[in-house]
């Protein structure tokens, strides 16, 4: 590709997937800093689809009554922030009861329908770095850099353990694990979207890797594409 060719795209899409604890956030939110582009957590999006249906009393099989409840829910990601129908809903989203109907959630028709094409469109610009367990396999399967981050069982229950204690929520060592087990489980079965690694992706394994390692790997991964940065 020539210069001027490049200069003609869009900005790069980048997406990082991966299974629970193994350090996207961090990571994300870091390597969108550094290239000075937009975050997009869909994490958060389906977190907060799962505590909508929650307040609402839904019962997630009951597909007629979750489609009603989803006509009326807009979700927005602003700097960080979650806002549900306008409520700032970025800390409650963050509980383990919350994560566990996620997963749940996250696998009916009806949410993925519609939180798919309005996450392509937020990507759609480009400078943007995607967040989740299907931005580089679904929601842009274009994109220009994609990553899979990983890591062993044992550093994401302890990451996980350190995440919920740094937001009060005593958290034992145990019942984490079977937590993320159960998520990892339900997110890499199911039949719509589930976790794998996308084609195309550099996969990055951040077990015994600090923050600062991971962001540097994706960063040259990204410069190795010939990505520009906005910043
Ligand atoms: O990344 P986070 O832990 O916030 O994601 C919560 C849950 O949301 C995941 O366990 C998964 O079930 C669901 N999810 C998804 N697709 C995405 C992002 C998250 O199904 N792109």
């Amino acid at each position: 590709m020539t210069g001027l060719e490049r200069a003609k795209r869009r900005a790069p899409v980048v997406t990082i997937d991966g299974p629970a604890g193994a350090g996207k956030s961090t990571a994300a939110r870091e390597l969108a800093r550094r290239l000075g582009y937009r975050l997009i957590d869909t994490g958060a999006i389906y977190r907060a689809v799962a505590w909508r249906l929650r307040e609402a009393g839904v019962n997630p099989e009951e597909e007629q009554a979750v489609r009603r409840v989803l006509d009326e829910t807009t979700i927005d990601l602003r700097d960080g922030v979650v806002l549900l129908n306008g409520r700032d809903v970025t800390g409650e989203i963050r509980s383990p009861e919350i994560g566990a109907l996620t997963s749940r959630v996250s696998t009916l028709a009806a949410v993925r329908e519609k939180f798919t094409p309005i996450q392509r469109r937020l990507a759609a610009g480009g400078g943007v770095v995607l967040e989740g367990r299907d931005t580089g396999s679904i929601v842009c399967p274009d994109a220009e850099v994609k990553f899979y981050l990983d890591a062993s069982v044992e550093v994401r229950v302890i990451r996980r353990q350190r995440e919920l204690e740094g937001q009060g929520i005593p958290a034992d060592p145990d019942s984490v694990r079977s937590e993320i087990l159960r998520r990892d489980r339900q997110d890499m079965a199911r039949a719509l979207a589930p976790l794998v690694i996308p084609a195309g992706a550099t996969v990055i394994d951040s077990t015994g890797r600090s923050v600062e390692e991971v962001v540097r790997l994706m960063l040259e991964e990204v410069a190795r594409h010939g990505c520009s940065t906005r910043s």
